[in-house]
C-alpha cells in the first residue's frame, strides 16, 4: 500500500478524450457530488467551493460553476414546500404565530443548507452535459 511506481498515472495537465468515459446521469453524479464527465471524483473542495479540477479525470471544474442558480432552485422548492406545510398547520392546529416561527424558520435554513450541495451538484452535471452536447465535440457512435 503506498507505492504507485509502477501504476498508471494519468498527467492532470492533459484531459483525456470524454468518450473514455461512460455516459454519466446527471442526477446520479450530482445528488453524490461527483465529478459529472467520470463520476468519480470529488465536485467539491468546501461545502460549496468547485474543486478547481477532477483528481480522477482532470476535468476542469472551475469553468462549470453554477453560479447562483442552485440558491433559486432551492428557494422556489423550500417555499412551496414550507407554504405548504405552514397552511395545513394552521389549518389542522391553529398554533400561535410564536410557534410558526419557531418550526420554520428551522426547517427553512436546514433545508436551505441540505438542499444546496447536491442542487449546485446536479445543475454543474446538466450544464456540462448540455455544453459537452452543444460543442460537437462528442461524439456518439
Ligand atoms: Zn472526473
Amino acid at each position: 500500500m503506498g507505492r504507485q511506481l509502477t501504476a498508471p498515472h494519468e498527467d492532470p495537465s492533459r484531459e483525456p478524450p470524454s468518450h473514455s468515459y461512460g455516459e454519466q446521469s446527471p442526477f446520479r453524479t450530482g445528488l453524490l457530488c461527483r465529478c459529472p464527465r467520470c463520476g468519480e471524483g470529488k465536485l467539491f473542495a468546501g461545502f460549496l467551493t468547485v474543486a478547481p479540477s477532477c483528481t480522477v479525470c482532470g476535468l476542469d471544474l472551475g469553468k462549470q460553476d453554477s453560479g447562483d442558480g442552485p440558491a433559486v432552485f432551492v428557494i422556489f422548492i423550500l417555499g412551496f414546500v414550507v407554504v405548504s406545510l405552514a397552511i395545513w398547520v394552521e389549518f389542522t392546529y391553529e398554533p400561535p404565530l410564536w410557534l410558526h416561527m419557531t418550526i420554520w424558520i428551522p426547517v427553512i435554513l436546514g433545508g436551505a443548507l441540505g438542499m444546496l450541495r447536491p442542487m449546485k451538484g446536479v445543475l454543474i452535471a446538466l450544464q456540462y452535459r448540455n455544453k459537452a452536447s452543444d460543442s460537437g465535440t462528442v461524439d456518439y457512435d
